[in-house]
C-alpha cells in the first residue's frame, strides 16, 4: 500500500537521462545517504538536510549576502564565500540577496504525486524501454516516497529502475522492489573492513539486500565503481563474482564504472574537502583486464 502524498526530499530531477537505465529516462535523485564514499561525485546528496550551495564561478564578491545574513555566519575572502554550517539555519536570506545566482538551495521537498507529474511530462519519449529511475543519495532512506512514485509509474506502464547502494533495511528494500522492474545495485568491495575504510560503512547489510534483489523479479545490474588501489584487484573482483554465483537467483550483467573526478568542484559548493585529489582514473589496461576477468568468471561485463 503506497501513499502518493508521501513527502520526499530530492536534490535533482534530471530529464532526458540516457545513463540511468535503458532508453530515455527521468531520474529523480533523493537526498540523504548512509554512505560517504570518498569518490562520491554528488557530495550534496549525502546529507538529508537542506543546504545552501555556493558556486564561486558565479560569485561577484559583492558581499550583499554577508551583510544580510541574520545569523552572521558568512565570510568573504579571496576564495569567495564561506558559510559556518554549524550556525546556518538555511533561512535563504542570502539566496534571495544573490542576484548572480551563486547561492542556491540543495534539497527540495515534494510529494510522490508531484514527482510523478514531472515523470509524466516526458512519457512520450520513453517509448518501449525508457522510463523512470530513482537514484540518490540513497533511495532506501526514503522507501515510502520512492515506492509511491514507482507504483504510479506501474499503473501507467512506465518502466522503473531502482538505483541503490544497498545500505538500508530489508523492509525498505522489499517495499521498493515491489514496484521495480530493474535494480542498479552498487557493489564496492567484498571485504567489509575495506568497504568501511572508503565508504564509512561495512558491507554486511548491503549483501543481505543484494540477496533479496537477486531473488526478486526485478532485473539486477551490478554496478562497480572501479577505484585504483581500492577495489581493482583480482582478489576483489573474483570474490565479487564468486559471491554473486553463491547467492544465485539470476546472472546479472556487471557494469564497471571507472573512477572520475567530475564531482571534485562540488565539494567546495558545500564547504567540504575532496580527499582524493591525487587519485587517477584506472588505465585502459586495468579496465580491459577487469572486463576479461569478469567475463572469464561467467558474467557479461560492460565498462561504462
Ligand atoms: S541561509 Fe540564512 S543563515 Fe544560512 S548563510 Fe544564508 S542567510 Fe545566513
Ligand atoms: S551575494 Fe552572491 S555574488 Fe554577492 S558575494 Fe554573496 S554569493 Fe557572491
Amino acid at each position: 500500500m503506497v501513499d502518493i502524498n508521501t513527502v520526499g526530499r530530492t536534490f535533482n530531477i534530471q530529464r532526458y537521462s540516457i545513463a540511468d537505465g535503458p532508453g530515455i529516462r527521468t531520474t529523480i535523485f533523493v537526498k540523504g545517504c548512509p554512505l560517504s564514499c570518498k569518490w562520491c561525485s554528488n557530495p550534496e546528496s549525502q546529507s538529508k538536510e537542506r543546504q545552501i550551495a555556493y558556486r564561486n564561478t558565479q560569485c561577484k564578491a559583492c558581499g550583499k549576502c554577508v551583510a544580510a545574513c541574520p545569523k552572521q555566519c558568512m565570510t568573504l575572502d579571496e576564495d569567495g564565500i564561506h558559510i559556518d554550517r554549524t550556525v546556518c539555519d538555511v533561512c535563504g536570506t542570502c539566496v534571495k540577496k544573490c542576484l548572480p545566482g551563486a547561492l542556491s538551495f540543495s534539497g527540495k521537498d515534494m510529494t510522490a504525486q508531484e514527482a510523478f507529474k514531472v515523470v509524466m511530462r516526458d512519457k512520450d519519449y520513453y517509448e518501449k524501454d525508457g522510463g523512470c529511475t530513482c537514484s540518490g543519495g540513497e533511495i532506501l532512506m526514503q522507501p515510502d516516497f520512492v515506492a509511491a512514485i514507482f507504483a504510479q509509474c506501474r499503473e501507467n506502464g512506465i518502466h522503473t529502475n531502482a538505483d541503490t547502494c544497498g545500505c538500508g533495511s530489508e523492509e525498505a528494500m522489499r517495499k521498493i522492489l515491489e514496484y521495480s522492474d530493474m535494480v542498479f545495485f552498487d557493489l564496492k568491495h567484498m571485504d567489509s573492513a575495506e568497504h568501511k575504510r572508503m565508504t564509512g560503512v561495512g558491507n554486511e547489510q548491503i549483501l543481505k539486500n543484494l540477496d533479496i534483489c537477486m531473488h526478486s523479479d526485478a532485473q539486477v545490474v551490478i554496478r562497480v565503481p572501479l577505484i585504483k588501489g581500492f577495489n581493482d584487484t583480482d582478489e576483489n573482483i573474483t570474490a565479487m563474482c564468486e559471491t554473486l554465483k553463491k547467492i544465485g537467483g539470476q546472472t546479472p550483467i556487471i557494469s564497471v564504472l571507472p573512477y572520475h573526478n567530475y564531482g571534485e568542484n562540488k565539494y567546495r559548493m558545500i564547504d567540504e574537502v575532496y580527499e582524493l585529489t591525487d587519485m587517477e582514473p584506472p588505465s585502459q589496461e586495468t579496465k580491459d583486464h577487469v572486463k576479461e576477468l569478469i567475463e572469464s568468471l561467467g558474467f557479461e561485463c560492460r565498462v561504462e
